[in-house]
């Protein structure tokens, strides 16, 4: 079975390629971000203190997103195979996820990098603002949400690289192009459903 890391900046697409993925993988998308919007929408504790953090652009403590994928883990469905949206984002996280899967007797397949250029990623957010009306798609929080991305998560694609695991994809383009790129590109390693 197979395990996977999506990693991009805000706006890539990675929960559009994510959703595809795990389909034909047949592997659940484990979205961190929507597990904390689904929390903040039925006003959990979870939610109201995730909310504090994602209103201003600012990531959500790693102890409790650390906490909260460790849970999710090991529900059933995760055991054989899984594919994480937004998780890691900070070298703790990277520490953390090594640990669980480790603690598991399992480890990575590959970490897929979207990259999109930042003019597309915030024509492509403020957009989303319209449609969705998600709260933390305000210019100012976009722009907040990129600077803690270059910052925080860029860096973990050395840390990935270092390791092999790194599958670059063009994330411009219409959605099953990009879909197709990345099958493509994990096949080239010999990763298929
Ligand atoms: P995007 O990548 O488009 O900003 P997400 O839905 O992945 O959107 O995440 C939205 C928000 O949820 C983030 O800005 C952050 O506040 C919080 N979040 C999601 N994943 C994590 C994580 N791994 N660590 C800390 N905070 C996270």
């Amino acid at each position: 079975m197979t395990r996977l890391l999506l990693i991009g900046a805000p706006g890539a697409g990675k929960g559009t390629q994510a959703v595809k993925l795990a389909e034909t993988f047949g592997i659940p998308a484990i979205s961190t971000g929507d597990i904390f919007r689904d929390n903040v929408k039925n006003e959990t504790e979870l939610g109201k203190l995730a909310k504090s953090y994602m209103d201003r652009g600012e990531y959500v403590p790693d102890s409790v997103t650390n906490d909260l994928v460790r849970d999710r883990l090991t529900q059933a469905d995760a055991k054989p195979g899984f594919l994480l949206d937004g998780y890691p984002r900070t070298a703790d996280q990277v520490v953390e996820l090594d640990g669980m899967l480790t603690d598991a007797g399992t480890a990575l397949d590959a970490v897929v990098l979207l990259t999109a250029d930042t003019d597309e990623v915030v024509r492509r957010l403020l957009n989303r603002a319209i449609e969705q009306g998600r709260a933390d798609d305000t210019e100012d929080v976009i722009r907040r949400r990129l600077e803690v991305y270059e910052e925080q998560t860029a860096p973990l694609v050395n840390t990935y690289s270092a390791r092999n695991l790194v599958v670059t994809v063009d994330g411009l383009g219409a959605v099953d192009e990009v879909t197709a790129r990345i099958l493509a590109a994990l096949a080239q390693r010999g990763i298929s459903a």
